[in-house]
């Protein structure tokens, strides 16, 4: 426990230090990030916190990765286009709770699986997005053959799945890997059901990264700014200005996405799991 204690601190500590000084994180950000990978620690042991440690430092090195170009495409890779507590909630925070659950409630194998689900998704749509916006092709939205600016909510390109599907396999087997570790220091057998873990990681990743694009695309409120000439996914735009809807629900924001994103990743790899379990044992 102790031990939980000082690696939950001094690993989120430093995360949380990394994201903000390379501005990646508000203050605000990088707060409610460390308090969940402590809390994670916390509650699920280095395994856990290891995994969300992974799932948020290649998110960062991804962001940083030709951030100059970047930052001339849409609004969410401005400078200073930071993230706050509320985007770090959105893209942890369901996580977080299963690992809470896991500690305080039960130890059972779904809250395991769910919270690597959550996490793969969760990655998948930021690696997604952070080399998506990369492609040399214009993104296309899902729901109909019209192409999108680079950056827009909602648009997907080969290289953003490629990249998602890399992300929730890296996830999965993470997932499994650090669990074989922990068993085999306990001395204990593993689970072999966890053995799905990577291809259900994956089929989550996929599912909650194309429900975000779907979302993004069909239903998220989408605004314009007047003064810059540009779309914007607030009300009221970086300029500090106030901005006119141009399409979709005023509440759905791209943060209630990343929630559902995630809830949408843990749940299919938690049901994956059971299936291909069921299933696949007799292959
Ligand atoms: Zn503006």
């Amino acid at each position: 426990m102790i031990g939980n204690w000082a690696l939950g601190i001094g690993v989120g500590g430093l995360v949380a230090w990394l994201g903000w000084r390379s501005a990646l994180l508000s203050r605000g950000g990088a707060v409610s990030l460390g308090a969940c990978i402590v809390i994670t620690f916390l509650a699920g042991g280095w395994a856990w916190g290891g995994l969300s440690v992974l799932s948020v430092i290649t998110i960062g090195l991804w962001a940083r990765f030709r951030q100059g170009y970047k930052r001339t495409l849409g609004e969410r890779f401005h400078r200073g286009a930071q993230q706050g507590w509320i985007q770090v909630l959105a893209r942890v925070g369901w996580a977080t709770t299963l690992a809470i659950l896991y500690g305080l409630v039960a130890e059972e194998r779904g809250i395991l699986v769910g919270f690597v689900g959550a996490l793969a998704a969760s990655t998948a749509d930021a690696w997604g997005t952070e080399l998506g916006v990369l492609s040399n092709q214009m993104p296309r939205t899902i729901i109909s053959p019209r192409r999108l600016p680079a950056g827009e909510p909602g648009g997907i390109t080969l290289l953003g799945i490629v990249a998602g599907l890399g992300a929730s396999w890296l996830l999965g087997f993470a997932g499994l890997l650090f669990n074989a570790i922990k068993s085999w220091i306990a001395q204990i057998t593993l689970d072999p059901v966890l053995l799905w873990l990577p291809i259900a990681a994956m089929l989550g990743g996929m599912a909650g990264s194309l429900t975000d694009s779907l979302l993004g695309a069909a239903a998220q409120g989408i605004y314009y700014c007047e003064h810059c000439k540009e779309r914007s996914e607030y009300r009221l735009h970086t300029c500090g200005r106030r901005t006119e809807q141009v399409r979709g629900w005023a509440w759905l924001t791209n943060e209630g996405i990343n929630m559902v994103c995630t809830l949408v990743g843990a749940a299919i790899t938690a049901g994956a799991v059971s299936w291909l379990a069921r299933f696949g044992a007799g292959w």
